[in-house]
């Protein structure tokens, strides 16, 4: 018996528009992701990427086709009870941080929560584990601007796992960071992925950042063009090279 997949697409199409100015801007998009799975989402400008991260993240629905989520048929949803299954199993992490100014790391990461009517102990103590797990113990009452930019995409990646999601959805999580601070980010999102079991799924532009992904999923025209394992992802040969030291510490201090 096969494991039902924890996201499936099928045969999906997205059109916008009607009549003469109807764009198809996904023409029939088979993509099927298992639980614990690190997917980089690559391909050209218009090619269909963020309308098939909308339809993943259930923020938008397909013109035709199946969306899946733990066999649960999405297209079939109202919007409510999509936005059920985004607070329940989705987190979201932008290109350009999204969080709110003037309001304390804390207070950022704590807001999914308050839309879950959970108590303000819950909260409190549910976000500063979050953000421990990110790096920012210790940076809780810092309010974005006080922040640098690699520090508020980390404070943005503990709002999205402080629900405890089983899918990370992040929209070129490193495209507004230096080299050294998407690096860190990366390795941020490999460890929640193999750590914690979250399923990542990310846009980006850069091959270097894609390569930390396990898988390669490429669109053009609307259509997924390829779809690779990575066997190698720049994650685990970090992680490897960690064990590796420590191992020779070991060895070395005996
Ligand atoms: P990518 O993320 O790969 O750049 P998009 O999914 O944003 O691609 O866009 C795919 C196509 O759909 C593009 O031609 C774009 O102009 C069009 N498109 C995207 N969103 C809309 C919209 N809300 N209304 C009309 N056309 C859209």
């Amino acid at each position: 018996m096969t494991e039902t997949p924890l996201i499936a697409l099928k045969r999906v199409t997205k059109v916008y528009g009607r009549g003469s100015t109807a764009l198809s801007a996904l023409k029939g998009v088979d993509l099927t992701i298992q639980a614990g799975d690190f997917v980089a989402i690559m391909g050209p400008s218009g090619s269909g990427k963020s309308t098939a991260m909308n339809t993943l993240g259930c923020l938008d629905t397909p013109t035709t086709g199946e969306y899946l989520f733990n066999g649960v048929h999405v297209e079939t949803l109202s919007r409510d009870q999509r936005a059920r299954l985004r607070r329940r199993f989705l987190g979201f992490v932008f290109q350009g941080f999204n969080l709110l100014a003037r309001t304390s790391a804390q207070e950022n990461v704590e807001l999914p929560l308050l839309y879950r009517g959970e108590s303000a102990a819950a909260r409190h103590t549910a976000a500063a584990k979050a953000l421990a797990s990110v790096g920012l113990a210790g940076w809780e009452h810092h309010t974005p601007a006080e922040l640098s930019g690699g520090q508020q995409q980390r404070v943005a990646i503990a709002r999205a796992i402080v629900t405890e999601p089983a899918v990370l959805l992040a929209d070129e999580p490193t495209g507004n960071l230096d080299t050294q601070r998407s690096r860190e980010i990366m390795e941020l999102l490999w460890g929640l992925n193999v750590d914690h079991g979250i399923t990542v799924l990310m846009v980006t532009h850069e091959a270097d950042m894609a390569a930390y992904a396990k898988r390669i999923v490429r669109f053009v025209d609307g259509v997924v063009e390829s779809d690779q394992p990575n066997p190698n992802p720049t994650g685990l040969r970090k992680s490897v090279a960690v064990a590796e030291a420590q191992a020779t510490q070991t060895v070395g201090s005996a």
